[in-house]
């Protein structure tokens, strides 16, 4: 039998919105099934998340945009993380990722899932240690059953994607902690794991009990996200034994997971200089046998503190070229504080520019388009044009004000180079 055919979930959902992903995505339905089934795309959309949009993740799909919002113990409300879902579906996200780590977090999941069709993705292991610390427990002072229980929960809930840090193993956690990293483990999932691992001297939960949560994930076409908890968190570790550890992991856990009909996609490295974004990226693509990949990034300078997401969207844009298939935006608060709606709106867009600059170099049809169509524009001075082109229209329209069709703007006045360069009348 075929992925598709074990996972009967899967297969309502792709009868149900072939049609259209057939056309958005420029590819036949035959295509679409094959590739699902080589494992090369996945499709995120849980039946029970009733108006999701569908939305494809992998080759050759178009590059999809992440964005992470939602609470922190320190600070935010339901309403600002709502408002926060809203704008980054107005920026042009194709998903969100509801990280809340603080207050009512089943009634937040369920508010989101509510009001927005974009996938929902979470990471369920913070759940477990929020209910932990709440009763008095060390966050890592869980039962592998809380796991299970959690994302059966979640997963009955609607949740279209969920980030399990399988691949997180006690040999590759003390790799990423023998002295030998600058940073070492900088993934909250990961160092939960970690700490768990270490206070028990057991192996991975989430390792142990894969089968388990593969069971649960097929049963609602939950995606999973294979977490990279040992992704380098500093450029100087890209690459290191650690990272590698995992990654070879997460490629017999892809096999595995689609063997058993369940559609995953891979987390990729965090901080990444540029000279080596092309070698992790197929590198990765190559251990995990082409399954999706989801970059966090990747960020190409430790240094952009304030603007991180210029530094992902560089990462982003090359990552996209060499094959990455979804990027998780960063936004200017990264390493800094929560986002505000502000930040989320400028993190999806940087991304998008990335994703549109990676297609663009790839030859994708759908991207060239937009190249040309924002050039006609300017040659013709169509002010309306150029803000149709524009990945941020309403920036466009803002900033343009004042600037008449056919006429030049205030940047070059008189000297406009494009009337200087028409023939004289
Ligand atoms: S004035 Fe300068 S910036 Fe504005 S349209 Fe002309 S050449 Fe472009």
């Amino acid at each position: 039998m075929s992925l598709i055919q074990k996972n009967s979930a899967l297969a309502a959902m792709l009868d149900q919105n072939m049609a259209k992903l057939s056309v958005y995505e420029h590819m036949t339905e035959a295509d679409i099934r094959a590739r699902i089934d080589q494992g090369a795309l996945t499709l995120l959309a849980n039946p029970k998340h009733t108006n999701v949009r569908a939305t494809l993740i992998g080759q050759p799909a178009r590059v999809k945009v992440n964005a992470n919002i939602g609470t922190s113990p320190v600070t935010s409300t339901l309403a600002g993380e709502t408002d926060k879902l809203q704008v980054a579906e107005n920026a042009g996200a194709d998903a969100v990722m509801d990280l809340s780590t603080a207050g009512d977090l089943d009634g937040i999941r369920e508010r989101m899932l509510a009001s927005s069709p974009l996938p929902l993705g979470t990471v369920p292991i913070y759940a477990v240690a929020q209910q932990c610390t709440e009763s008095g427990r060390d966050p890592a002072g869980f039962d592998p059953a809380e796991i299970l229980a959690e994302v059966a929960k979640q997963a009955e809930q609607g949740v279209d994607f969920m980030t399990l840090h399988c691949g997180l193993t006690r040999r590759g956690a003390e790799l990423a902690q023998s002295g030998t990293r600058q940073l070492g483990i900088v993934s909250r999932g990961g160092a939960i794991l970690a700490r768990w691992m270490r206070r028990t001297g057991q192996e991975n939960p989430l390792l142990t009990h894969y089968d388990d949560l593969l069971d649960i994930c097929r049963k609602h076409n939950v995606v999973i996200s294979l977490g990279d908890g040992l992704r380098p968190g500093a450029g100087i570790d890209a690459g290191d034994p650690a990272q590698w550890e995992e990654v070879l992991t997460l490629g017999v856990l892809a096999k595995r997971a689609w063997a058993a009909g369940v559609g995953v996609m891979i987390e990729g490295p965090g901080h990444v200089p540029l000279h080596m974004v092309q070698a992790q990226i197929q590198g990765i693509k190559r251990a995990t046998f082409g399954a999706p990949l989801y970059v966090l990034g990747p960020l190409v300078t430790d240094t952009a503190a304030g603007r991180d997401h210029i530094a992902g969207a560089i990462g982003g844009a090359l990552a996209a070229q060499y094959g990455a298939d979804f990027l998780c935006y960063l936004t200017p608060a990264e390493h800094l504080c929560l986002p505000d709606a502000k930040d989320v709106h400028e993190g999806v867009l940087a991304s998008r520019i990335a994703a549109q600059a990676g297609e663009t170099a790839l030859g994708r049809p759908w991207a060239v388009a937009r190249e040309d169509a924002m050039g006609v524009a300017r040659m013709k001075l169509d002010w309306k044009g150029m803000a149709d082109a524009a990945l941020d229209p309403c920036l466009v329209r803002q900033r343009s004000q004042g600037s008449e069709h056919g006429k030049e703007c205030g940047m070059c006045g008189k000297f406009c180079a494009i009337r200087m360069a028409e023939p004289e009348k």
